[in-house]
């Protein structure tokens, strides 16, 4: 499970202990910092390029062999309907549209809020520092893997009438 406490104030330098509630808290009586670990919100495009295909995308800073969804963190008041077709655009160079919100997911594992959207993206793909390499899979061959981002992808697909099968998260 996702913990990373604090071990002193980033706002005052006293030591952190816990708290009310058990929340990790700032030891000093006149700060009241409380760090809540809240899951941080984060933007998952299922990004159909021609006709019902996705583009999936190496991080360069994944293992080879490894392809996900493009994603990113939401800015501050940034909505995430905006937050993804900006992504879209940094990440693979493409000019995406939101077709449809597929739902939001839990990633225990990084803390993360996954908001999900099917977007259908034209243009060419570049690769930049953040994806450098792609792979575009028709919906009807695509495999999906047991993770938020893995599960956004499996509920799209069988929302559209297809059986996407699981293949090992990696
Ligand atoms: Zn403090």
């Amino acid at each position: 499970m996702y913990h990373n406490p604090f071990i002193y104030c980033p706002k005052c330098r006293s030591e952190m202990a816990p708290g009310l509630n058990n929340y990790n808290s700032c030891s000093s009586e006149t700060c009241n910092f409380v760090q809540y670990e809240n899951p941080t919100p984060v933007v998952a495009a299922v990004v159909e390029h021609g006709d019902k295909q996705v583009v999936l995308g190496h991080n360069a800073l994944w293992p080879k062999g490894w392809f996900g969804l493009i994603t990113g963190f939401v800015e501050m008041y940034e909505d995430p309907a905006g937050t993804v077709i900006r992504e879209v655009k940094e990440e693979i160079g493409l000019d995406a549209e939101i077709v449809s919100f597929i739902g939001h997911y839990t990633f225990k594992r990084m803390n993360q809020l996954i908001i999900a959207y099917h977007v259908k993206a034209t243009g060419e793909i570049v690769l930049t520092d953040e994806i450098d390499e792609v792979k575009v899979v028709p919906f009807d061959q695509v495999k999906y893997w047991p993770a938020g981002t893995g599960y956004a992808l499996r509920d799209l697909l069988q929302s559209l009438g297809y059986d996407p099968q699981e293949r090992p998260f990696k």
